[in-house]
């Protein structure tokens, strides 16, 4: 048996970073991964300017109650005047800061009347001028490559000037799944089927990572229906996970299809539950990766496990998200021999602490489990934990995107 760290961690060494990129518009480009780092061309803000709607001065001019005649208005995209000693410009958000002010006074300190200026409350010197390359300098660093763009990226692009950028190509993912109890949402339920939830489920998550689901199949329980799903996946596609037919009775015939097409497959037993049996295998340079055909267990695996790989193929900075902490919210006990992923709801409460809360079924074909919980709560092996015990938090909105 492997436990759960040591077989993330082998997962992740299977996949392999990108080399290439392309250039996509900026806006495009929410969700991809920068492929290059970017410094800045140009400072920004370009040139001093204004916070605030007010009065430009010289500091030193200042003195109570005595009035500034107005020498200017500077509006937003005007060319200031120099200011002339004695006087003050009328300066609104954004304007130039003239040559020779070094303060701005906002209005609601001032009085205007008859093109002259009182300050009513003593300003503090250098108070609301934004400086030239306060925000970002030219020549500096301003975004590393492997970030993946958001909104924010987005604007710091676009306040540079930038139209198009150097991305990682998206990752390819290809999806098998296999059993012969299995049909798909649309075609009526014979006896003794069910519907193939999983699929969907994982394209949704490979969605949700801003991935592609290339390609999904599904397999009768036959090795050669398995070996043809299989070579046309593992040669289209970047990452292949199948899913059931990795566990030890007769219908499981992943591994041997694997293997009939000169694979090398990996079949671990990991310590956790859900999730046991996890395979990792290769045909060509693709990785392939056997999850188990629980629904729960499916999904636990690919969130802590595969998500993981597909970070890295992403070319993305951290394969692993940040793991939180939280306090078990529950009378129950658990304890096991295996390392347990609880679906839990987490509540932050005013005491600071994330309060997390179990589904009452645990169980690895629960599906209304998966919609219900944030995240996955890790209860350590062999050491029982109730009320009030902190556990690592691996939440939904970090592991699943
Ligand atoms: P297996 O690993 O193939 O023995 O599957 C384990 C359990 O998961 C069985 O109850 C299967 O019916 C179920 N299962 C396997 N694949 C899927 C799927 N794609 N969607 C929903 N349930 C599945
Ligand atoms: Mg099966």
């Amino acid at each position: 048996m492997l436990d759960f760290d040591t077989a993330q961690d082998r997962l992740i060494q299977a996949a392999v970073r990108p080399t290439r990129s392309e250039r996509i518009p900026l806006k495009a480009a929410l969700g991809r991964v920068l492929a290059n780092t970017v410094q800045a061309t140009i400072d920004i803000p370009p040139a001093d300017n204004s916070a605030m709607d007010g009065y430009a001065i010289r500091f030193s001019d200042y003195q109570p109650n005595q009035g500034l005649a107005i020498q200017q208005r500077c509006y937003a995209g005007d060319i200031p005047q120099a200011l002339q000693p004695g006087q003050a410009i009328r300066l609104f958000t954004g304007s130039l800061m003239p040559a020779g002010a070094d303060t701005v006074v906002m209005q609601e300190h001032c009085s205007e009347e008859n093109n002259v200026v009182v300050i009513e409350k003593a300003p503090k010197k250098g108070a609301n001028v934004r400086y030239r390359g306060e925000d970002m300098s030219q020549d500096k660093t301003i975004i590393l490559k492997g970030k993946t763009i958001n909104s924010g990226h987005i604007a710091i692009l676009a306040s540079q000037g930038i139209t198009d950028i150097d991305v990682y190509p998206i990752p390819k993912i290809g999806i098998l799944t296999t059993g012969d109890e299995l049909t798909e949402p649309g075609q009526p339920l014979k006896e003794g089927q069910i519907y193939n939830s999983n699929a969907p489920m994982l394209a949704a998550l490979v969605q949700q990572l801003n991935a592609e689901v290339h390609l999904s199949l599904h397999a009768k329980d036959s090795l050669e229906d398995i070996q043809t799903a299989l070579t046309t996946l593992s040669q289209e596609c970047d990452l292949v996970l199948t899913v059931g037919g990795v566990s030890v009775g007769d219908k499981d015939l992943v591994k041997p299809a694997i293997e009939k097409l000169g694979g090398e497959v990996n079949l671990w037993k990991v310590r956790m539950k859900p999730g046991k049996p996890v395979t990792l295998a290769n045909l060509g340079s693709t990785p392939i990766v056997g999850l188990p055909g629980n629904p729960v267990s499916s999904f636990a695996v690919f969130v802590l496990m595969v998500s993981p790989m597909i970070r890295v193929l992403q070319g993305r900075r951290h394969a692993t998200p940040r793991v939180l902490y939280g306090k078990l919210d529950s009378n129950t006990v658990f304890s096991g021999s295996r390392e347990e992923f609880l679906r839990v709801q987490a509540r932050p409460d005013l005491d600071g602490f994330l309060y997390l809360t179990p589904h009452p079924q645990q169980g690895s074909a629960i599906i209304n489990s998966l919609a219900w919980c944030t995240g996955l709560a890790r209860i350590p092996a062999d050491q029982p934990v109730g009320l009030g015990a902190t556990v690592a938090y691996y939440d939904l909105k970090h592991w699943a995107h």
